[in-house]
């Protein structure tokens, strides 16, 4: 057995370049963790039109000393196979919730309501997951109703501890958000087993949201089911204010994108795209 697979290994090459790619950025991973090389930057998610900062999402990143900044779109993967993302993760939801419980104690009224921050298949299949969230809660003084975790439908449809852990988190008083609702597995029947308070409505869906046809039916249709089921939809990737009056006029009043602000390290909560532009 050992011969057959040396043999497989020597004919993919490829493979094997892979994994030890994998193994070495897993490696640089866990001594950037110790060494500090990670932040959170959040994007926000408006209101609109008024233009008021709801919400914001939490996004990793890795300042690399030599590579430069590595996409999360590249890390998180890797994280989630050699199973850092368990210990990365809980290390960025106890700096969203920090961060948060610091601004909702300076900002006041101005402060958002929400901070959203993306979980991982691997973090949801944990039996102790919720009991880690509580405790992360209490440890930085934020109220509960003030997060939400992102979740995949990937990461769901399987059902099993996965949904367990979100009822857990549910019962809380966390948020549940369907992140990039549409492109997954098996996308409307999910709704019916999995706890969801947000939907989060793909690019895909928003890019040609200002031409008529297929799109803009998509995201149309979209929005009327989670209203019927009493979730909040909130469309992702709005670019441009073509976009953004498109998605308003079908009834979103919650929206993200580069149109209103990249992700930042600290938001201008005081100033919105649409005062802006007013
Ligand atoms: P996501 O959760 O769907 O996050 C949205 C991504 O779209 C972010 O990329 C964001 O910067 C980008 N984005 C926002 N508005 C626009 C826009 O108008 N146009 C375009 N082209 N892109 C936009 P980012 O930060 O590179 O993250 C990529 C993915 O990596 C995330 O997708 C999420 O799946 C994962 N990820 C990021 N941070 C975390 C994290 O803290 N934990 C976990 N488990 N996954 C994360
Ligand atoms: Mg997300
Ligand atoms: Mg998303
Ligand atoms: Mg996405």
């Amino acid at each position: 057995a050992k011969r057959a697979g040396q043999a497989y290994r020597r004919w993919e090459p490829a493979l094997d370049e892979q994994s030890t790619g994998h193994a070495k950025l897993g490696a640089e991973m866990r001594i950037g963790l110790d060494a500090g090389q990670f932040r959170v930057v959040y994007q926000p998610i408006v209101a609109f039109p008024e233009g008021r900062i709801a919400a914001v999402e939490a996004l990793v990143r890795w300042e690399h000393p030599h590579r430069g900044t590595v996409s999360p779109a590249h890390f998180v993967p890797v994280a989630e196979q050699n199973g850092l993302i368990v210990e990365l993760g809980a290390w960025i939801l106890r700096t969203a919730c920090r961060q948060m419980a610091r601004w909702r104690a300076e900002l006041g009224v101005s402060a958002p309501d929400k901070v959203s921050v993306n979980v991982s298949a691997r973090q949801l299949a944990r039996p102790g997951f919720a009991t880690s969230v509580a405790d992360i809660l209490a440890e930085t003084g934020l109220a509960p109703n003030h997060l939400a975790v992102e979740v995949t439908e990937t990461a769901v449809f399987e059902g099993g501890q996965a949904v367990t852990t979100l009822h857990e988190l549910r019962k809380l008083g966390v948020q549940i958000a369907l992140d990039d609702f549409g492109t997954g597995h098996s996308a409307l029947g999910l709704l019916q087993t999995v706890p969801v308070d947000i939907l989060k409505v793909d690019k895909s869906f928003v890019d040609n949201v200002t031409e008529a046809g297929r799109h803009s039916a998509i995201a149309e249709a979209l929005i009327q089911i989670s209203t019927e089921l009493g979730m909040t939809a909130v469309a992702e990737g709005v670019e441009t204010a073509e976009q953004a009056d498109a998605l308003s006029r079908l009834g979103y009043t919650l929206l993200q994108g580069y149109y209103f602000s990249r992700p930042v390290a600290e938001p201008d909560f005081g100033r919105s795209r649409t005062a802006i532009a007013a």
